[in-house]
Parts: C-alpha cells; structure tokens; sequence
C-alpha cells in the first residue's frame, strides 16, 4: 500500500497510515510505499531553483522550515525508546540535504541529476518516519530506497524508466526475505537508481508507480493507494461541487484518468497492475473503512458512456504551418523527430484537415524549447512556414470505455462547451477511443469540466 503526501503530512496523519498498517496487518503481508510529506518534493524543487540563483537568504529559510518539519515529526512519532536513533539518521539526512544545497548554490548549477539527488531527500526522509510510526506499533518495519528495494532504472533524470525484468527479479530477491520474516518494508516512492547506484526519480507523482512496480514483482493480491479523496471521482472535486466517486473503472480508462488528470495519479502507474491484472484500490486515508475506487481489468459501468472528465492545466500550443506540408507524407513524423531529440513530450497532437498545419500540445514549461526546436529543424526547407506557441491553454479530457463505438458522443461534448460560448482551439482523440480530448483557453478550463459533468449527468448515480 501506498501512502500519498496528504496522506504523510503531518504526526497526526502518519501515526494514522501506521494504524492503517496495523489495521490490515494480522492478515496480510504488506509493503509500504511512502510519498514525501505533504508538499515537500515542491519545496526541494523550489529550493533547488533558488540555490542555483544564489538566493542564499530565501534557501535558508525554506530549507529550515523543512527540516525543522522532520525532526519535530520524527520526535514526535517515535518512542522515547527509539526516538534518539530516528532523530540521528534524520538529522544526518537533514545534514546531507544541506550539502547538495551548497553545492547547488556554489557551482550555481541545477542539473537533472542533481535535481533528482535534491528530490529523494524528501522520500527518503519520510520514509523514515513512517518506519518508526510503524514500529511503534510493536511491528518490524524498515525503511529503504527504492534503489535498496530493488527499482532499477535508465538515467533519464526526472523521468526515468524502471528496468522492468532487472527490477522484478531484484525486487523479489531483496523484499520476499524480509516479508518472510515478517518485516514490513517502507519503501520511498518517486525514486530508484541506476544499475551503478545514481539515484533518479520516476516524474512526479511517482510513488503510485513504485507502488504498482512492487505490487507487479510481487505479484500482490491488491495494491491500495492511500490519498486525500474518497477514490477516482468523476472530476476533480475542486472544479466540481457534486462530483462523485465511481466505484469500478477498468484499467484502460483509469490510464486516461491519470494520464489527463496529471496529480491524481502517475501517467505510467497503472501500466505495471494491468499488465500482471492486479486490481487497484483508490482509498481514503481518513476513511478507510470506505471501499474506495476498484481498478480492474473487468468490463465497469455499463450503460455510462462517458464517466468522468478531468483537466490537465499548463499547457502550451505550438502550430507549425506551411502549404509544403500538404500531401507530403513524413510531415507530422520530422515534427515529432525534432520534439522527442529535444526532449519535449507532446501530450496531444491534432492535424487540420487541409494537413497545412499540425498542432502539438506540450507542457507550457517547454513551449519555447519546442518552438526553437521546430524552426530549428524545419524552418527554410519549403515545408514549413512559420511556427507559432499559445501558452495559454489546459487540455480537458472526457474519459470513458462506452465512448468506443457510440456516436454523438462528441457532439454532445462540444454541444454543451458551445452553449457556455468557449472556444475550443484543438481537438484530438485518443487511438484508444476511450477518450476525447480538446484544449480550451486555461481561464475557460473549469467551466468546460463543469459543463461536461452537467451534460452526461455525471453527479447522479449511475443505474
Ligand atoms: P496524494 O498526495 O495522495 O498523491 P494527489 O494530490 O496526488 O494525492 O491526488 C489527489 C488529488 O487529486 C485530490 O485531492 C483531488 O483534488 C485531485 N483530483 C483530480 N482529479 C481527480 C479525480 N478525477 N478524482 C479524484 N481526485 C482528483
Ligand atoms: N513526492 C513526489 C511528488 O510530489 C512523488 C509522489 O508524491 O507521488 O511528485
Ligand atoms: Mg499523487
């Protein structure tokens, strides 16, 4: 099971994810997976920001507020027994994390592998913590990496792929040990390492990947996910008063979900369950008698077509126009090319139907970087004209299986954004026909969502 920042974030609540341990211990064997507490990985990521620009004042003192954060939860969760040798490995941590900082600031310098080693403070801290609370509740429970757990990965910094058949077999011969025993392992979430030991992290909101990469090695009767909500909801509950929680989805759309809902869960989490069909649970931390969200391979909610809509926020356009594209077959091909060697993700990509321009959508962070690339790459060749970026813009994504096959779908989508007189600047469907996707402008975003949710009744129950 894996417990979410919301979940870690203060003594209170992470004495409550021990019980939940406990609660569920005598008849299982369970691993922990631990996220950073609260928003501490955007903390380290701030900080990390600040010390490349010598913003020494303003480091200190986030720096301190995180710190002080951990000794106080660690002291305070702990027993008067234990607490001295918690308080040691956390204050030499603590002391690790400042060096990485001054190095940071003195060589003025924020590489992704460095970002990584500055991010992994945050896991392997509250990992930490989590253990003790465990113990204290008379268990063996002991922290590691997700590098020490096994999780071996490339050395893309930031986004790392798992080896998967290294990190199964690893997994298994350093976690089947301990759970023999007895041991409950507390695994850090968002991070692992390459095969010669450099800490690298999975993207964020990685830990739910951990958690599904450990369940899948093991192959786990469950994986639970522990969060703030009461499981996978028909939209975000911020943007949608009467949004509600679905209590089947199948893997297929809950990898929508994730992929567009972009902090609810990780992208690629729910890759390593479906592949070994190992169902999920969504729960509530402070509600864990509720059932949650089941994500199984199992057909889910007949008679819904669409079931839940989510918004993915700070997006980019970047167009690339030109009437030598037309009829000319590698076009969206060399536009992919020069993105994926400059290392832009493109989340959506949408050709008019003259084929004089092609639409990619990428994070509003790397619009320039795709911009440059782009005209780099294919300006001054007769295929491209011009290429020009929109930064403002979020993707709204309407995710259902029973979408597959059905028509009018889309035109009711579009129906009810249109009657709230939004524009609707890029359309695209996913090859998957389990969702439709279009970008609105980033202020029109809610709007769309709550539209959408009115349209196919998605607050009332389903039949
Ligand atoms: P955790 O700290 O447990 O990893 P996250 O903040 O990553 O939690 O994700 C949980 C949050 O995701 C919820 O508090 C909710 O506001 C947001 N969210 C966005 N879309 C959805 C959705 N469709 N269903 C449930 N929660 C959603
Ligand atoms: N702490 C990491 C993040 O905030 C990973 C996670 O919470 O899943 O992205
Ligand atoms: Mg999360």
């Amino acid at each position: 099971m894996k417990f979410g920042g919301s979940s870690l974030a203060n003594a209170t609540s992470i004495r409550n994810a021990a019980r939940i341990v406990q609660r569920f211990s005598p008849e299982n064997k369970i691993v922990v997976v631990a996220s950073a507490m609260n928003d501490t990985t955007e903390r380290l990521l701030e900080i990390g920001e600040l010390a490349q620009k010598k913003e020494n004042a303003r480091v200190r003192k986030i720096l301190g507020i995180t710190q002080r954060l951990h000794v106080k939860t660690a002291r305070s969760v702990s027993s008067r027994k234990t607490s001295r040798e918690i308080l040691d490995r956390i204050n030499q941590l603590n002391t690790d994390l400042e060096k990485t900082v001054e190095g940071i600031s003195h060589l003025r310098e924020l590489t992704p592998r460095s970002r990584d080693y500055l991010l992994s403070f945050g896991e392997r801290l509250s990992a930490l913590i989590l253990a003790a609370a465990i113990r204290n509740l008379g268990f063996k429970a002991q922290s590691l990496t997700g590098g020490e757990a096994g999780i071996a990965s490339d050395d893309k910094f930031g986004e790392a792929k798992p080896l998967a058949e290294l990190s199964y077999h690893e997994i298994r011969r350093r976690l089947e040990p301990m759970l023999a025993k007895n041991q409950i392992p507390v695994v850090t979430g968002f991070i692992a390492a390459t095969v010669d030991g450099t800490i690298t992290t999975l993207g964020r909101g990685g830990s739910d990947y951990t958690a599904s990469i450990l369940g899948a090695a093991l192959n786990t009767d469950e994986i639970w996910i522990w969060t703030d909500v009461d499981g996978l909801m028909t939209a975000d509950p911020r943007i949608v008063k009467d949004a509600r929680v679905l209590r089947t989805v199948s893997f297929g759309e809950a990898l929508e979900l994730s992929y567009f809902g972009a902090k609810m869960m990780h992208p690629r989490a729910m890759q390593p369950a479906a592949q070994r069909k190992i169902p999920v649970r969504i729960r509530n931390s402070s509600k864990p008698t509720l059932e949650g969200t089941l994500v199984s391979s199992g057909e889910t909610g007949a008679g819904r077509v669409v079931k839940a809509v989510s918004i993915i926020r700070s997006v980019g356009i970047v167009t690339v126009s030109g009437t030598g594209m037309i009829g000319s077959p590698g076009a969206a091909a060399k536009v992919f090319m020069a993105l994926g060697s400059s290392n832009v993700n493109v989340m959506m990509i949408s050709q008019g139907s003259s084929e004089a321009t092609i639409s990619c959508i990428v994070a509003r962070k790397d619009t320039d970087n795709a911009v440059r690339a782009l005209q780099l790459a294919l300006l001054g060749q007769g295929l491209v004209d011009k290429v020009v970026a929109e930064k403002d813009a979020c993707i709204i994504a309407v995710v259902g299986s029973g979408m597959k096959g059905t028509p009018g779908v889309a035109a009711r989508i579009f129906g009810a954004v249109a009657r709230k007189k939004i524009n609707v600047r890029v359309v695209a469907q996913g090859s998957s026909e389990h969702n439709v996707s279009f970008v609105v402008s980033e202020g029109q975003g809610p709007e769309a969502v709550q539209a959408i949710h009115e349209e196919f009744q998605l607050g009332k129950a389903s039949a």
